[in-house]
């Protein structure tokens, strides 16, 4: 397996090479965002919209001066130099390092533009995909700007770890008021009576490139959606359930909470939104 490499303001290097400064504010502040990619077959899937992501991460949080257009290209040339094939990249850009204070505009700082490629093994997650996997329910406990894609992960962290403490894979997140929000680290949706349902993106919730791409296959489809708050017990209720996400992709939820969803096996719209996923794959590579 190839090792994971790393290119840091455009220098490439093994990832275990990588020096970044203590004082970089990612690391005392989580004053940074970020962005996860698929790659197939050595070309990153839905381009575009994770670039379009970062720069409205970026703009959200006002950190200026970074050129996308370079980072792009440096990203496919890390994918080539390593002969990368299936495989994941992690971009991380933050404000830059500076004595540690918490206001910034006064402070003249670089920001650090920092991804890395490393070898995606989709096995376990496939396996997953086919068979259905398990989930908690759990709180949210994040801040108000869920929108932007920040490095701070700390209540996903938690919540995924009392999910894996339950052999689960992922946490369902509830908010006060007894609606749904997302999960740690995906988006989902429920399909009740052949109606595919997700909570609207004004609901303070990450938008997932792969939510935004199932929804599109969905409409391809003729499947009704509706973006509207979904109760906690609305979970129990569901026909199905799928959880999506980069390396996720539509991943069926067969047991919530240790109650079954529906018959306890991946749904048919589950099956059939996997299928026009793998299907629009193939012709991404096809294409390219
Ligand atoms: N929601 C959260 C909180 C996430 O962290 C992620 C992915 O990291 C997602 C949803 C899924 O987003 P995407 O489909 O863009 O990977």
């Amino acid at each position: 397996m190839p090792a994971p490499l790393a290119n840091i303001h455009g220098q490439m290097m093994p990832l275990e090479d990588v020096k970044v400064s203590v004082l970089d504010r990612s690391f005392l502040f989580g004053d940074a965002v970020y962005e996860v990619m698929r790659v197939f077959g050595g070309k990153p899937w839905l381009e575009q919209e994770h670039f379009d992501r970062l720069r409205g991460s970026l703009a959200a949080i006002r950190i200026e001066g970074v050129d996308l257009d370079r980072l792009r290209r440096r990203m496919h040339e890390t994918i080539a130099a390593g002969k990368f094939g299936e495989c994941t990249v992690y971009m991380h850009v933050s404000r830059g390092a500076a004595p540690r204070k918490h206001a910034f505009l006064k402070q003249s700082l670089t920001p650090l533009e920092l991804l890395w490629v490393q070898e995606y093994d989709d096995g376990p997650t496939a396996l997953a995909r086919q068979h259905g996997s398990s989930v908690i329910t759990y709180p949210d406990l994040r801040w108000h700007r869920c929108d932007i894609k920040s490095t701070n992960l700390l209540a996903n962290v938690l919540a995924n770890e009392a999910a894996a403490e339950a052999d689960c894979s992922e946490a369902l997140l509830y908010l006060p008021d007894g609606t749904m929000s997302e999960a740690s680290h995906s988006s989902f949706f429920t399909i009740v009576g052949g109606v595919l349902h997700t909570t609207p993106l004004k609901a303070n919730i990450l938008p997932g490139i792969t939510r935004n791409f199932v929804i599109r296959l969905a409409q391809k489809a003729d499947i009704p959606l509706r973006e509207q708050a979904i109760a906690k017990e609305d979970l129990f209720r569901a026909d199905e359930i799928i959880l999506t996400g980069t390396t996720s992709e539509v991943l069926p939820v067969v047991r919530v909470d240790g109650q079954k969803v529906g018959s306890g096996e991946p749904g048919p719209v589950a099956r059939r939104l996997q299928e026009m996923h793998d299907q629009a794959v193939r012709e991404f590579l096809s294409r390219h």
